[in-house]
């Protein structure tokens, strides 16, 4: 026998979940029979599918047995089991990515929340909530050894090869077997099994068997003889298979729950029948929270593959398009072939049409939702603006869809808008969407290239997520409306030009000035009319790449990371005292110092950093101290 020790990541996951992060421990049943279902249908789909496997037995089942004395309860499947490196990847180490930095979140947080750890999906480890030992006895298909994990759910496991103790053990498959703790004993009880299989597990495809003991008993009470027996406790029809008019809301949940090993209600789900040129069957759920990896770049897919019922994988992330990766369920194509290789899926037109049509249905749904629920489209959005967005840059042929489902942050108030509802509040003569991007909200509110903006009531669109810049520069327009950026040279066309030729005449002078002084530190120096109170602004030329997306691409590396630095124009406002005080000086070091305070302030004002702060500071300090 060797001991192992449980991977960093599982002891703080099994300290999560002993210390009741659950406040449901039910719950662990249905994990634990869903691993049991998932078993057998990995090893379905290889009797199906591989020659290797042609000649297995398959009788598949799930088990469940208990003794009520030695508070024990028991889990068999005759699925595909697991050999030496299995149990050894599967249950000791937590293989997701980011479980390491989600977990550091969830202990670092003063009240743990029970449903973030539920979305994560414990899976198997949550068997310690109710048992103070769990031991696994399997044998993978196809391999000769048999093999017993044990573990008391503290920093270490034992292994130990049993084959010769064993030697009756079934050809392939796993029991699971929860030593209970004195509190939960309950588990071990007739009623309660059914119960919780009922309410959780009762649509898993393959039957599932209670076995029990039945007394009779004589005329005074006592025990006249045992008898055992075994029911068959689930309905093991596919859920997604019965007419719509069958299903309770409460079925579309627990099956949800099951699928995605979330303890939260979906947020909406999607059942969809296609008969005629295709016929296939799709269950789509969206969950209430994100999934933890969304953002992960080797996150888990979400929906499962069936044909004729019977599971292909989940493993397959070209089912539906990466922005829609949040989205849960399953895909039952009746037209695919059983024996479909993995090769056939990643061209196969039949998927692909399937793919294109659930996007559309999936959207029409989410639009659906906009319209008829504001509330709960606002708790999607919370959760789903951002994948929308990226859905706006990759998915061209959804793209007119999409551009009325993502919400944007405007200087209207402090909701989320539509581009409809913008339009809509547009005045009449206002030519374009005009829009503001940067990285924190709060400084973009306060930009003074919204002075104008505000002065004439055009509404601006806050844009501080970092995807915005590549998606609206991506995206061009919004029906006939062009997104322009207030930062921008261009973006001031909804200004009259007259209202400033004669102030430009009056002011090119100064400007010259302050060109000189600032040299190349900038591309170019004008009089603005965007601005009312503040003295300065800076913007960005309308061909030249943003600040932002400047630093994305030096951070990509590469030959772009040699590219200039973009240099920004310097707008000065004509009307302030500052210019008109410049107008009638030639003192040099003055007119310097002035240009530079002016140039500094405004990359301050957008949280840009000084190149020479020193410079900056002694400069003030200077025209500050003049008499
Ligand atoms: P998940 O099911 O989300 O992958 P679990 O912690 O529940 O996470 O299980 C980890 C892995 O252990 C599973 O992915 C599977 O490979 C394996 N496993 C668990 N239970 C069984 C079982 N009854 N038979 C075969 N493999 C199992």
């Amino acid at each position: 026998m060797a001991k192992h020790q449980f991977q960093t990541e599982v002891n703080q996951l099994l300290t999560l979940i002993i210390h009741s992060l659950y406040s449901n421990k039910d719950i662990f049943l249905r994990e634990i029979v869903s691993n049991a279902s998932d078993a057998l249908d990995k090893l379905k789909f290889l009797t199906l599918s591989d020659e290797a496997y042609k000649e297995i037995e398959f009788d598949p089942r799930i088990d469940i047995s208990f003794d009520e004395k030695e508070k024990t309860l028991t889990v068999a499947d005759t699925g595909i089991g697991m050999d030496e490196k299995d149990l050894e990847n599967n249950l000791g180490t937590i293989a997701r990515s980011g479980t390491k930095s989600f977990l550091e979140k969830l202990s670092s947080e003063a009240k743990a929340d029970s449903n973030l750890i539920g979305q994560f999906g414990v899976g198997f480890y949550s068997a310690f909530m109710v048992a103070s030992k769990v031991e696994v006895l399997t044998r993978k298909a196809g391999t000769p050894d048999v093999w017993l994990w044990s573990s008391d759910g503290t920093n270490s496991y034992d292994l130990e090869n049993v084959t010769e103790k064993e030697k009756d053990f079934m050809p392939h498959g796993s029991v699971i077997k929860m030593y209970l703790n004195k509190d939960d004993s309950v588990y071990a009880s007739r009623w309660k099994i059914e119960e919780l299989i009922k309410l959780y597990s009762d649509h898993i495809t393959f039957p599932v068997y209670l076995h029990y003991e039945k007394n009779e008993y004589d005329d005074k009470g006592n025990v006249k003889s045992t008898e055992n027996k075994v029911e068959k406790i689930n309905t093991a029809t596919a859920l997604w298979q019965k007419p719509k008019s069958e299903i309770k809301p409460e079925d579309y949940k627990e099956f949800y729950k099951t699928l995605s090993h979330d303890t939260e209600d979906p947020l909406l789900y999607i059942h969809t029948k296609a008969e005629g040129t295709q016929e296939y069957i799709t269950l789509f759920y969206v969950p209430a929270k994100a999934p933890f990896d969304m953002y992960h770049a080797d996150y888990k897919s979400g929906v499962k593959l069936y044909v004729k019922r019977v599971f292909i994988t989940d493993d397959d992330k070209e089912l539906l398009p990466v922005y829609l990766r949040f989205v849960r369920g399953i895909i039952d194509s009746s037209d695919l072939p059983l024996n479909v290789s993995r090769e056939i899926l990643q061209q196969n037109r039949i998927l692909a049409s399937i793919k294109s049509a659930s996007v559309k249905k999936i959207l029409g749904e989410f639009a659906n939702l906009a319209k008829n629920d504001k509330d709960k489209y606002l708790s999607f959005i919370k959760e789903y603006n951002r994948p929308l967005k990226e859905g706006l840059y990759s998915d061209f042929a959804n793209r007119d869809t999409l551009l009325e489902l993502v919400r944007f942050k405007t200087t209207k108030d402090n909701s989320l808008t539509s581009l409809a509802e913008y339009v809509e509040r547009m005045p009449s003569d206002q030519k374009s969407i005009y829009y503001i991007t940067g990285e924190d909200e709060k400084t973009l509110r306060s930009s003074p290239l919204l002075e104008a903006y505000k002065a004439k009531n055009i509404e601006v669109l806050i844009m501080d997520d970092e995807i915005d810049e590549i998606v609206i520069s991506s995206v061009g327009n919004y029906k006939e409306y062009p997104f322009k950026a207030v930062n921008r040279s261009g973006a001031d066309e909804d200004f009259k030009p007259e209202e400033n030729k004669e102030k430009e005449e009056a002011f090119k002078p100064v400007v010259e000035k302050i060109k000189k002084a600032l040299g190349d530190k900038v591309k170019d120096v004008r009089i603005s009319k965007r601005l009312s109170d503040s003295p300065s602004c800076i913007v960005i030329d309308e061909n030249d790449p943003s600040f932002q997306m400047e630093k994305m691409m030096r951070a990509m590396g590469g030959g772009m990371g040699n590219m200039p630095s973009v240099k920004p124009i310097l707008e000065v406002n004509a009307s302030h005292p500052i210019l008109e005080g410049l107008q009638s000086t030639e003192d040099e070091t003055l007119i310097e110092d002035i240009s530079v305070v002016l140039l500094d302030q405004a990359l301050l004002m957008e949280k840009s950093e000084l190149e020479d702060p020193s410079d900056f500071v002694k400069r003030l300090n200077r025209l500050l101290s003049k008499k």
